[in-house]
């Protein structure tokens, strides 16, 4: 048996992939050799750009994923552009802070939306044409160290992140016989727009990086070698697992 990362002639939906982790994924996709489709509010321009640099075909959707409104739209184009989706990355997400005790309906419903209810209605999506024509393929939910631990004043994100990992496990066991791999990603603290209120914060932020056994906070890139390994035939005998991308952050 040979063992493949390669992803030449494969189809891969990014979500959120105009920033930050996203664009890391699609990035590393992209080198792998996928064509991307990548899917997010903003242009995507330096996306583009860095994906087109590895030779790929690249599509940008413009959607708001957090609606329902999107979901065929991005399913209809991404299979007119690559002939069929291969892999989905549910990458988009957001994060609203406050403490518990004050926090909004708003800041519940508008993290869920994203986080949790537009991944599964575009899992749901995906799979349909994967399982009408029965070729397989790849779904990556990007969780959080959130799925695994509560966290502090974040109480929509850590149920969000919490309840990916569970439906992770869930469309895994569901699916797994049939060909589609659902696993996720944890990573752990990250220098992208959404750690940016830690990152400011200089005590917080000091006793994350405290915390980290690798020393140093993760940039985008480190996170494409786990995509990749998820993406490729050499995952495919992985059904449902989370893996962090941590710095060591869940061993200590
Ligand atoms: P980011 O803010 O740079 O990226 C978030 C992406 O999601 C952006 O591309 C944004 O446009 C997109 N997005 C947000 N709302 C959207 C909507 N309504 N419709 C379409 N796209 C939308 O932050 P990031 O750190 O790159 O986050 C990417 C993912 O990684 C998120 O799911 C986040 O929860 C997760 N994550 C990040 C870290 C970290 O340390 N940065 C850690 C764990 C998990």
């Amino acid at each position: 048996m040979t063992i493949t990362f390669d992803l030449t002639g494969k189809t891969a939906i990014v979500t959120g992939a105009n920033t930050g982790l996203g664009q890391g994924i699609a990035t590393a996709l992209a080198q792998a050799g996928a064509s991307i489709v990548a899917v997010g509010r903003s242009p995507m321009e330096e996306t583009e750009r860095r994906c087109r640099a590895f030779g790929v075909d690249f599509h940008s959707v413009q959607a708001d994923l957090s609606t329902l409104e999107p979901i065929e739209r991005i399913v209809s184009e991404a299979a007119e552009f690559g002939g069929r989706v291969d892999i989905l990355v549910n990458n988009a997400g957001i994060i609203r802070r406050a403490d518990a005790i004050a926090f909004t309906e708003r800041d519940w419903d508008d993290v869920m939306n994203v986080n949790l209810k537009s991944t599964f209605f575009l899992s749901q999506a995906v799979a349909r044409t994967m399982l009408a024509d029965e070729a397989g393929g790849k779904i990556i939910n990007i969780a959080s160290l959130l799925s695994f631990q509560g966290g502090i004043r974040i109480p929509s994100y850590t149920a969000s992140k919490s309840g990916l990992a569970g439906l992770t496990r869930l469309l895994a066991c569901e699916w797994a016989a049939k060909g589609i791999n659902v696993n996720a990603i944890a990573p752990g603290y990250f220098v992208t727009n959404n750690t940016e209120a830690l990152r400011n914060d200089p005590k917080r932020s000091s006793e994350i990086l405290g915390r980290i056994p690798a020393g140093r906070w993760g940039e985008p890139d480190d996170l494409g070698g786990a995509a990749v390994f998820l993406a490729s035939p050499a995952a495919n005998y992985i059904h449902g697992i989370v893996l962090p991308v941590d710095g060591g952050w869940l061993a200590r």
